[in-house]
């Protein structure tokens, strides 16, 4: 084999491929991450301030489906190696009126100190490549070839695992050499993505509010987290009490051709209105995601998708009904059916 041969080829380094790499490089199989922007996280990736402080720009915690067993044995685990933290928040609607009672106290997963320190940990053994897009695959015989946009080869594998949005996913696999009927789910979840702005302000004192963490209820505002309580935030402290707002994904859809920087102060006036707040807070930092959230499928899916002829296989937050409980699912799934199929060729 030339130099440029891995086992195991995984495009995409957010919570589902870091997860997929970690679990099969466990298994023994040669694993590499191929992730085009600059760092691990995905849509759990943070952003870093002027003075070393990280925001979380994506997802701001985590909960899990108490059915899915081998998810919550690994999260035990996780929480005793300090992968991640339990955040105790007493969440509430904006309107006081949708979600949880006011008073229950709900504990809620994030990683410190920001969200892709999990992503950093699960990929601590897994060779990586970023800034590294893949634009092509091409099979050529019954090895997988990968491409960049300028045509350059990236690697030679003999399986493919993507990880990337469904949007993202079906670009690639649309113009695969090969008979991909396997992964309609992929072109069927293609388009339905949500987008959302988000951005992060920081008040000179600590706002008097009841709750860490609101959601739902507000016509702006999908969410609002109290980002300096977190845990191990400790470095936010010096930037003042700060806070994280997220938009409803309709206003995101509304004003997809605004620039982020004028949607956050649309959000900012509309919490400090919400809470007849009357500091002004600084804006730290803004950002639009055009594919933000996968809302949960009507029809129940497969959870992820592996053709064992063609060594292909996908898994996602959109296979599993979104959210990153969705891309662990996803990934745990997946990585069962590969080392079943390669125990069955053993
Ligand atoms: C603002 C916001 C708030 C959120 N809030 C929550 C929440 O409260 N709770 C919750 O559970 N979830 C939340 N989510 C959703 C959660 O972040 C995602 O569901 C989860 O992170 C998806 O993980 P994934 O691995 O499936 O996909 P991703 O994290 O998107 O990872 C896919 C990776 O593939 C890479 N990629 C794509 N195409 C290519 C290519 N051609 N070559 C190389 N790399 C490629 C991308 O750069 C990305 O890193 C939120 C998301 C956002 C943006």
């Amino acid at each position: 084999m030339t130099q440029a041969y891995t086992e195991v080829a995984i495009i995409g380094a957010g919570t589902s491929g870091c997860l997929i790499a970690n679990l099969l490089n466990e298994t023994g199989l040669d694993c590499l991450l191929l992730e085009k922007s600059r760092g691990l996280g995905g849509r759990c990736s943070r952003r870093l301030l002027h003075n070393d402080a990280s925001i979380d720009l994506g997802a701001p915690y985590f909960s899990v489906n108490e059915h899915n067993l081998i998810l919550r044995d690994k999260i035990r685990i996780w929480l005793h190696l300090g992968y991640l933290s339990v955040w105790g928040i007493q969440p509430q609607s904006f309107d006081g009126q949708a979600g949880l009672e006011p008073s229950s106290e709900h504990q809620v997963l994030c990683a410190t100190p920001s969200m892709n320190a999990f992503h950093k940990y699960l990929a601590k053994q897994i060779n990586t490549l970023t800034n590294c897009e893949v634009d092509t695959l091409k099979k050529v015989n019954g090895l997988w070839q990968i491409f960049d946009k300028s045509g350059q080869l990236i690697r030679v594998a003999r399986t493919v695992i993507i990880t990337a949005p469904a949007e993202q996913a079906w670009n690639l696999l649309k113009y695969v050499n090969a008979d991909i009927s396997d992964f309609n789910a992929c072109q069927s979840s293609a388009n339905s993505s949500l987008p959302q702005f988000v951005c992060t302000i920081a008040f000179s004192k600590p706002l008097k509010i009841d709750s860490h963490s609101y959601e739902n209820g507000h016509f702006i505002l999908q969410s609002a987290i109290h980002e300096s309580a977190k845990p191990g935030r400790a470095n936010l402290h010096a930037l003042g009490d700060v806070w994280t707002l997220h938009s409803t994904y309709e206003l995101a859809q509304q004003h997809s051709e605004k620039h982020h920087k004028q949607m956050a102060v649309e959000l900012t006036q509309a919490f400090c209105q919400h809470f007849g707040i009357d500091i002004k807070p600084s804006i730290l930092t803004s950002h639009y995601w055009r594919l933000a959230q996968h809302p949960a499928p009507a029809q129940p899916s497969t959870l992820s998708i592996w053709n064992d002829d063609l060594q292909l296989g996908c898994c996602a937050d959109w296979l599993a009904g979104g959210g990153i409980s969705g891309a662990l699912a996803s990934a745990l799934s997946l990585s069962q059916n590969i080392t079943q199929s390669f125990k069955i060729e053993a």
